[in-house]
Parts: structure tokens; sequence; C-alpha cells
């Protein structure tokens, strides 16, 4: 067939479209129990992530933990687990699918198959009040995968050892003990915080600006379920211009670790795995 444009191009093109899932069925959150409990926190861990380098930590199911912008703008990159099974992980494609591009407070972190189930819920994002901008361009978003130094040495030809991935695969190795390799296997594509992102609007390629973070600025996370995660301080800084290098200006970011009041959780609880069988029509 040609691939000249038809007649009815127009209609086409004119098409409605339809948000792929309905995701009006999906489980609410109980935000306003999460407003009250994050009134009554007690910090019971901090751990601050050094430039070009990356941190694992706990939060058990039923805490809050902030990444916290600290002394200059940095972006960070998120790896979660289920700290008692490696195997699930977070979902970020599926997290952009059920949610959007880029995630702010009330919308979830989801697992990977065969779980699906949130494993964190975000509670409160100082930098909600971004929106998108006039580029498209919003924060925290679920569409980039990692720096990595394979895409790298495919780009420049040269080797770059604090890419996030790489930065991941340390600290999951020093956390859980694993050889270097074997923990590679366990870190996926990530929650991109406090980077500012979006898509071209002529060509449609993944962009990033500036990040507008300021120091204090924090995105919250509910944990609701035994996570394990490592937070990445990206070479790119604050993702303005170029990252896998160590051109770009870098800054610490801080993780503070917080409990509630067990009583103001009253009636929540962990969600479940997936119940699907896993039968897959045999
Ligand atoms: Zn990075």
């Amino acid at each position: 067939m040609s691939t000249a444009e038809p007649a009815d191009a127009a209609q086409r093109r004119a098409r409605p479209l339809t948000v792929c899932y309905p995701v009006e069925a999906l489980p609410k959150p109980d935000m306003a129990m999460l407003e009250r409990a994050r009134h009554h926190l007690t910090k019971i861990d901090e751990v601050l992530v050094a430039p070009r380098d990356a941190e694992a930590f706990h939060v058990p199911a039923g805490h809050f933990v902030r990444i916290v912008g600290v002394d200059g703008p940095q972006v960070g990159d998120l790896n979660l687990w289920n700290s008692n099974d490696l195997s699930e992980r977070f979902f970020s494609g599926k997290t952009r699918q059920l949610h959007a591009t880029h995630v702010s407070t009330g919308d979830r972190l989801w697992s990977s198959l065969p779980s699906l189930r949130p494993m964190a819920t975000i509670s409160h994002d100082t930098l909600g009040w971004y929106g998108f901008d006039a580029d498209g361009g919003g924060i925290h978003d679920v569409i980039g995968t990692r720096c990595d130094p394979y895409t790298n040495r495919l780009l420049s030809g040269g080797d770059y050892h604090h890419c996030c991935h790489s930065n991941l695969t340390r600290a999951l190795a020093k956390a859980k003990g694993l050889a270097v390799k074997d923990a590679e296997m366990h870190v996926h594509d990530v929650l991109n915080v406090f980077m500012c992102t979006g898509f071209t609007r002529d060509t449609h390629q993944y962009f990033m600006k500036a990040s507008p973070v300021r120091p204090g600025d924090y995105l919250e996370l509910f944990a609701e379920i035994d996570l394990l995660a490592a937070l990445s301080a990206c070479p790119g800084g604050d993702c303005s211009t170029t990252h896998s290098s160590d051109v770009a200006a870098c800054h610490p970011l801080k993780v503070e670790i917080f409990r509630t009041q067990p009583e103001l959780l009253a009636g929540w609880t962990p969600p479940k795995r997936s119940a699907y069988p896993r039968t897959h029509g045999l």
C-alpha cells in the first residue's frame, strides 16, 4: 500500500481518544488517613546520599520516607523492592499507564508482575505546584529509564562508572551482600525524583530541563509493604544539560524515614499481591 496521505487523513486523525485503562476502578488510597498520620511523625533514620553515588535503606510497611533536596538542585533515581523478595520491584511502565507520565500526591508506585500492587503511595510533594510547563515538562517522571554505562558507551565510546545504574547496583550489592553482577540484575527503571522532563512537541523526543527543586523541597512516600529502596544522586545534577560524566554540578540528597502513631493507621493493612491464578489459559 502507498505511504501517501489518504484523502480522509483528517477524519482518521480526528477520531476521539480513550484513556487506555478504566482507572476509575483503581482502589483509592485513603488520603485523609495519610494526611492525619503524616502530621504525627517521629524520625527514626536519616541517610545522606553523596553526589554521583547511591545508598540503600529500609522503609518498613506503614512508615513514611522523604527524599529531600539539600544544598543545591539535584535529581534522584529511585528503585524499590519488596525487602523480603527482590523479584517484586517497582514497575515504572505500569505506574505510567495507571497514573501518568509524571506522578505526585495521591499516585501510587506499583510493583512488577505477578504481584501488581501498590508498593508506596505518594503522600506529599512540595513540587506539586509545578504541574506541566509550556514545554510540556513535569516533575517526577516515570518515562525515563536511568542513566547507564552501556548507553553511554554506545553514544560516547567511553566508560563512566557513576551512572545511576551503576550507583544503584553498588548500593544494592552492599545492602544485600550480593556480587556486583548479581545485584545488577535487580536494578530496574526508576522514578526520576525531582527531574523535569517531557516530550518535545515536534519530534516527541524525551527531553530534560533544569529541575526546579529548592533546598527543603521533598517527595514523601507512604510504604504500603516492607521496602528496600535505593536512591542515586544522578551525575546529571539538576539534569539541565548533561549526565553520564563528571561535568554537571552535583549535590547530595537526604533521605528521612519516619514512623507515625499506629492508631492513626487503624484499618489499614498492606495490599495483597494480585489474585490472578497465573494459569495463562492452560
Ligand atoms: Zn542518572
